[in-house]
C-alpha cells in the first residue's frame, strides 16, 4: 500500500470550479467564474481556422511564433512607449496561469519569501508552495483595496525574493497608479527583490484612467516578469494564450522552466492572434468603453437591490456588500444565492489568508450580454 502525502495540503478544488458547477446544477445565471458569455471576433476565429487549414499544426517555437512576439513588442511600444526585444524578452505561454507558475519557479528557491496582497488571485500561493517558498500575505487596505505601504515595508526582509502585484486587481477591481510603482521601486531598489506584475486586465480600466504598466517604469522592469493574457483581451478565455515580458536574464531563466512545463503554446492560436493584433489594433483601445458600459449597466441594476456597490476601477468584476441582505458567511451566501435567486457569484474570503471577520462581500462578473445582465438584475432585485 502506498500513501500519498499531499504537496498542497491547503488546496482543494478551486472556488471557480465549485461555483460554476453549482451554477450548472441549479441552472443559475453564472456571474461567478470570470469569462464572457459572448464570443471573440469573427476575424480572429477565421484566422485561427485558416492557420489550421493551411498547416500551422506542429510545435511552435518554444518562446512563441516570431510574428506574435513581434506583434506583442509592437503593441507594447504603441501602448507604453517601451522598446522590447521580441527575441530575448518575450515568451508566449499557455495562458497567464502558466506564465505565473513558470516565473515563480524560475526564481523562488526553498525558504524564500514571496509577498502577495490579499485578496490574492488563487494561483499565486500554490506555485510558491510547490517551489518551497513561503507565501507572505499582506492585506490590501480597508475599504479601498490599495497597497498598505507600512505593512509592506515591515514585511520586507533579507529572505524576501519576490513580490507579486496585480493591477487591475482581481477580485477587487482596484488599480495601481504610476506613483505606486515609484513607491514600490523605492522600497525594493536596495534589495535583491524581483517582481511579478500580473497585468492580465491591462486593457480593462475605466473612467479614463491609464494603466500603470510596469513596462512604463524602466528600473522596476529590470527586475520584473510582466504577464498578460489574450484570453481577457479577445474574449477567448478558453484558448489559454498569454505571455511574459521580462529582461533577457530573467527571460532566460523563465524559459528554462517554461520549456519543461509545456514546451510551447498552440501554434494556430498564436498565428491567429498575431493576425488580430496586426489587423485590429483598435480592439484593445475599445475595451475600456465596451466594459465600462457593462459595468454601468450592471451597477444600475444593483442600485435597485439591497446590495451595496463597491468602487470598480478596472477588470470585469464588481464587488458588492450583501450585509443588508444576510448574516451568512460569504461562501454560504453564494450557495444560498445560487439556490434561492438563481445567480452565481464568488465569495471574496477565499482569496485571503485571514479574511476580515465582518466582511460580507461577493464578486460578480459583468462580462455578459445585455440580456444576461438584465435577468440577473431582475433576480437580484427580488431578494
Ligand atoms: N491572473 C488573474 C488576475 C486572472 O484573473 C487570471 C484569469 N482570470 C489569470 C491570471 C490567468 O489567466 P489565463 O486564463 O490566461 O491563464
Ligand atoms: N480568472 C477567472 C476568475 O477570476 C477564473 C479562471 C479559473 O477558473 N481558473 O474568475
Amino acid at each position: 500500500m502506498t500513501t500519498i502525502e499531499t504537496k498542497l495540503p491547503k488546496v482543494g478544488t478551486t472556488i471557480f470550479t465549485q461555483m460554476s458547477a453549482l451554477a450548472v446544477e441549479y441552472d443559475a445565471i453564472n456571474l461567478s467564474q470570470g469569462f464572457p458569455d459572448f464570443d471573440g471576433a469573427d476575424y480572429l476565429k477565421q484566422r485561427v481556422c485558416h492557420h489550421i487549414q493551411t498547416g500551422a499544426n506542429q510545435y511552435a517555437p518554444m518562446s512563441g511564433v516570431p510574428v506574435l512576439t513581434q506583434a506583442i513588442a509592437q503593441k507594447s511600444f504603441n501602448l507604453y512607449q517601451k522598446q522590447i526585444d521580441p527575441v530575448n524578452e518575450i515568451t508566449v505561454t499557455s495562458g497567464a496561469t502558466e506564465a505565473i507558475f513558470a516565473a515563480v519557479h524560475a526564481v523562488v528557491k526553498a525558504g524564500d519569501e514571496v509577498i502577495v496582497f490579499d485578496p490574492a488571485y488563487d494561483c499565486y500561493e500554490p506555485a510558491i508552495d510547490l517551489a518551497g517558498g513561503y507565501c507572505i500575505h499582506i492585506p490590501l487596505t480597508d475599504p479601498d483595496f490599495s497597497l498598505d505601504w507600512d505593512l509592506l515595508s515591515q514585511a520586507i526582509n533579507d529572505k524576501t525574493r519576490l513580490i507579486i502585484i496585480n493591477s487591475p486587481h482581481n477580485p477587487t477591481g482596484s488599480i495601481i497608479t504610476r506613483d505606486d510603482l515609484e513607491r514600490l521601486w523605492q522600497l525594493i531598489k536596495n534589495r535583491d527583490i524581483l517582481l511579478i506584475s500580473d497585468e492580465v486586465y491591462e486593457h480593462i480600466l475605466f473612467d479614463q484612467q491609464p494603466h500603470a504598466s510596469v513596462l512604463t517604469h524602466q528600473s522596476l522592469y529590470e527586475r520584473s516578469f510582466v504577464i498578460s493574457s489574450f484570453g481577457k483581451t479577445y474574449h477567448v478565455t478558453g484558448w489559454k494564450v498569454g505571455y511574459c515580458v521580462a529582461p533577457k536574464a530573467l527571460t532566460s531563466e523563465f524559459r528554462k522552466v517554461h520549456q519543461y512545463i509545456t514546451f510551447s503554446t498552440s501554434t494556430p492560436m498564436q498565428f491567429g492572434i498575431a493576425d488580430m493584433l496586426h489587423a485590429h489594433p483598435e480592439h484593445a483601445q475599445q475595451l475600456p468603453d465596451f466594459y465600462q458600459q457593462k459595468r454601468d449597466v450592471f451597477a444600475s441594476y444593483i442600485e435597485k437591490t439591497h446590495f451595496k456597490l463597491l468602487p470598480c476601477a478596472g477588470t470585469y468584476f464588481q464587488l458588492v456588500d450583501y450585509s443588508g441582505i444576510s448574516e451568512l458567511s460569504d461562501f454560504d451566501f453564494c450557495v444560498w444565492l445560487i439556490k434561492e435567486a438563481g445567480v452565481a457569484a464568488i465569495p471574496v474570503s477565499v482569496f485571503y489568508q485571514n479574511p476580515p471577520p465582518n466582511q460580507k462581500i461577493i464578486r460578480f462578473c459583468f462580462a455578459k450580454g445585455e440580456d444576461t445582465l438584465a435577468e440577473a438584475g431582475r433576480r437580484l432585485a427580488s431578494l
